[in-house]
């Protein structure tokens, strides 16, 4: 375990946030359909390690309601300057309540190795699996 302090951050740097976990529990990538548009690659944070730094007026949001769910899972904040999406976020009590779901390429001060090295997790949402991988993962 090694939970360290990071900072992201948009393109346009209006957006800056610190957030504190463990990039040795891994990161996600996930081939549900707003995953595979987005091409998301993220770490889950919980709610109290996450820290807006700046840029909340410039924050835009994105819900959607995923085929056979009733309300929308998480919103999707997205810098309304650069178009960079930095995080999804939800309140899901199995989750422990409030959390984020960081866009890895935004960190910017994450040790290299570290990535390299945390292991990835698959989620098949595609086809409701999320406890497992999909069949394929080459291209995720
Ligand atoms: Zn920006």
């Amino acid at each position: 375990m090694a939970t360290h302090a990071h900072h992201g951050s948009c393109h346009c740097q209006a957006v800056k946030y610190e957030a504190t976990f463990d990039l040795s529990a891994g990161t996600n990538r996930c081939n549900c359909s707003i995953c595979t548009k987005a091409r998301a690659w993220f770490a889950f944070v919980r709610g109290d390690d996450f820290k807006l730094l700046s840029g909340e007026d410039l924050l835009s949001s994105y819900q959607w309601v995923p085929p056979g769910r009733e309300h929308s899972v998480l919103t999707y904040r997205f810098c309304s300057k650069c178009g960079v999406r930095l995080f999804g976020t939800g309140d899901i009590p199995q989750m422990g309540g409030r959390f984020y779901a960081l866009h890895i390429p935004t960190l910017d001060d994450a040790d290299r190795e570290a990535l390299v090295n945390a292991p990835i997790n698959y989620f098949d949402n595609a086809h409701d699996q999320p406890d497992r991988a999909p069949e394929d993962v080459r291209l995720l």
